[in-house]
């Protein structure tokens, strides 16, 4: 109970400079890591840390995001992200109701812990992997 604080942490939300925010209120259907070119082009080269949210289980709750979704790609996920300051926040797959939410816009990051590693074929030699996780070479079932 001592902990009421980081638990809610964890579960809310936003951009850089403020303007969108959010709110968790289901538990992460999953915990992962993705290593796909997507991911190293929005963070950096890095991997992209996530929690898979079931829909009814994510709230905006300031501010509206703005979105976009590659045209030339079939396959392309919808990607939200804060029309002023261009942090993404979440994504949204076409064939998944579920709610990608970036770990990095978590107002308290600081005990995630990734469970699986995902496109692990697209991972950089820097890229690291926690001992003893799964590891995909895709998305599974993709
Ligand atoms: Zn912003
Ligand atoms: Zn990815």
């Amino acid at each position: 109970m001592a902990d009421q604080t980081t638990e809610n942490a964890e579960k809310e939300g936003g951009c850089y400079c403020g303007a969108v925010r959010f709110r968790i209120t289901s538990p992460p259907l999953v915990k992962g890591q993705c290593h796909c070119r997507a991911c190293q082009h929005m963070a950096g080269g890095a991997p992209q840390f996530f929690l898979l949210v079931p829909p009814d289980g994510f709230a905006w709750t300031q501010g509206a995001p703005q979105t976009f979704t590659r045209p030339d790609l079939a396959e392309a996920v919808t990607r939200f992200f804060c029309p002023d300051c261009g942090t993404q926040l979440i994504t949204k797959r076409r064939d998944n109701p579920a709610i990608v939410v970036k770990v990095g816009v978590l107002d308290d990051p600081s005990r995630f812990k990734p469970r699986v590693a995902l496109c692990h074929a697209e991972a950089l030699a820097c890229h690291h992997v926690p001992e003893g996780i799964p590891v995909f070479d895709t998305l599974p079932g993709a």
